[in-house]
């Protein structure tokens, strides 16, 4: 039987690569996006048939929104194999300025309670079945705090700490967790960036990476493997030397700056 994926940020980057993917190699789609007008006309362009892929309307960070998505997906398509909880937010953040707050409490409503939230309606059925992987997207930004960019750090950070307990929670279910961490992808949400983006994947790349660490259902991995070593490194660096190292760093442009992406 075809296998289900069900994945939030269908509608563009990573989200659409990786629905591209699965499509490909024989996957049945369960899709969530605000923009479900675009990503439906998206999936029909392809000219795919349509008992292999459904879109969910939703806004993670509106939590009845996501939940009746996830339910309505349970209802229409049964419990999917695997749930991929992508929608994500990037904006640069100056904790001086009053006006970022709500920026930063956006972006932890949509990266952190929308992942919650998006695998909420999936738990009790997948741990039933003994079977089932949520896979969260975290960031290589997670590993240490970059200046002007604390929303989503601390986001991201907060993301990978949720899912290893969410891990512990399911141990012996049958559940896995699997929490992901990119490194540069070319997307909409990154086209915008002032600073050099090493080891840059396209969608496509990165989406048949992600896929099969999923499907290997390993715990955490970084993607690409270069970001992880870069990533380690991170982690050893002393304080002194990581503030050095980052000081004239340009930074993430901040929503009244005109130029911040990932809506
Ligand atoms: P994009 O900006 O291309 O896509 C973001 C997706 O999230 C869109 O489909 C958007 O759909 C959806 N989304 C945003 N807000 C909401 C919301 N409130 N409710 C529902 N859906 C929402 O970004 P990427 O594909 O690059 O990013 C995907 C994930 O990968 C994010 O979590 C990001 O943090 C992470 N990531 C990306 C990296 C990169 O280099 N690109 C690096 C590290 C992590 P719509 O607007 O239609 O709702």
């Amino acid at each position: 039987m075809a296998r289900l994926i069900f994945i939030t940020g269908a509608s563009s980057g990573i989200g659409q690569a990786l629905a591209e993917r699965c499509h490909a190699e024989g996957w049945h789609l369960a899709l969530v996006a605000r923009r479900a007008d675009d990503l439906r006309a998206w999936a029909q362009a392809r000219g795919w048939s349509a008992e292999r892929w459904r879109v969910y309307p939703a806004d993670v960070a509106d939590i009845d929104s996501i939940v009746a998505a996830g339910q309505a997906c349970l209802a229409q398509q049964g419990v999917p194999d695997v749930v991929v909880a992508n929608a994500g937010i990037s904006v640069g953040m100056d904790t001086a300025e009053r006006s970022d707050l709500a920026v930063m409490a956006r972006t932890l409503a949509v990266n952190n309670v929308g992942m919650a939230a998006t695998f909420q309606p999936f738990v009790a059925a997948m741990r039933q079945r003994g079977s089932g992987t949520l896979v969260g997207i975290a960031s290589v930004a997670a590993i240490r705090g970059l200046p002007g960019h604390g929303a989503y750090c601390a986001s991201k950070a907060g993301v990978v700490a949720y899912c290893e307990s969410l891990r512990g929670e399911l141990r012996g279910s049958g559940v896995r967790v699997v929490t992901l961490l990119p490194g540069y992808v070319d997307t909409p949400l990154t086209r915008k960036n002032r600073y050099p983006m090493p080891f840059l994947l396209s969608a496509d790349r990165f989406a048949q990476r992600a896929l099969r660490a999923i499907e290997q259902g390993v715990s955490y991995r970084v993607i690409p493997w270069q970001m992880a070593l870069v990533a380690k490194l991170l982690r050893v660096l002393p304080n002194a030397w990581f503030d050095r190292l980052l000081s004239g760093r340009p930074r993430k442009a901040r929503a009244d700056q005109g130029s911040a992406t990932g809506s």
